[in-house]
């Protein structure tokens, strides 16, 4: 029972001009694609083969490093092009919006800190919005690292994240990882995220 890398669900060209077509193909056909390879190679035979791809995380910690970078990736990168889409961008809306502005007391504020993590974050990682006990807080991970997993500094239930691997955006915008950010929220699919943050918390 291997792991498959997941169709996009939008064309590769759907999120331009914030992320070109041949940053997207690229992205999900030889990065992701080869995390679902170097994965299923490194489970092959062992107890993990048996595992969900979110317990895998879970229990990181007891598993070879091969299973975490690969694990993490196809965890995060599935996770990341669920949450963008065409036609996207804006505000959040409903339990989600409440749920931002309790934690944060509004979203832009909610943006200046994610924007924050992300920017800082040193070399390759993520920028994560999650929950964490019961409430939205922000996070970032180093390489394919994430909140589920047991050795995350800050563990939870991602909802949203943000790939600041210069892969993600190097064709594009070179060495100008902010101007990537900004213009990433223009392709985040809200509706995705606050379907993730209702499964988080019921
Ligand atoms: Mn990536």
């Amino acid at each position: 029972m291997a792991f498959k890398l997941p169709d996009l669900a939008y064309a590769f060209n759907a999120l331009e001009p914030h992320i070109d077509a041949h940053t997207m193909e690229i992205h999900h056909d030889k990065h992701h694609n080869a995390y679902v390879t170097n994965l299923n190679n490194a489970i092959a035979g062992t107890d993990a083969e048996h595992m969900s791809i979110e317990d895998i995380c879970k229990n990181i910690s007891k598993l070879p490093a091969p299973v975490r970078n690969n694990g993490g990736g196809h965890y995060n990168h599935s996770l990341f092009w669920s949450i963008l889409g065409p036609n996207a961008g804006g505000n959040p809306s409903g339990k989600l919006a409440d749920a931002i502005n309790a934690a944060f007391t509004s979203f832009d504020k909610m943006k200046e800190e994610f924007n924050k993590a992300a920017t800082t974050r040193f070399g390759s990682g993520w920028a994560w919005l999650l929950v964490h006990d019961g409430k939205l807080t922000i996070s970032s991970t180093p390489n394919q690292d994430n909140p589920l997993m047991d050795i995350a500094e800050v563990k939870g239930t991602p909802i949203m994240g943000l790939d600041v691997w210069e892969h993600a955006y190097y064709l594009h915008y070179q060495n100008r990882r902010p101007d990537y950010i900004n213009a990433w929220w223009n392709v985040v699919n809200w509706t995705a995220v606050a379907a993730r943050y209702e499964e988080a918390t019921k």
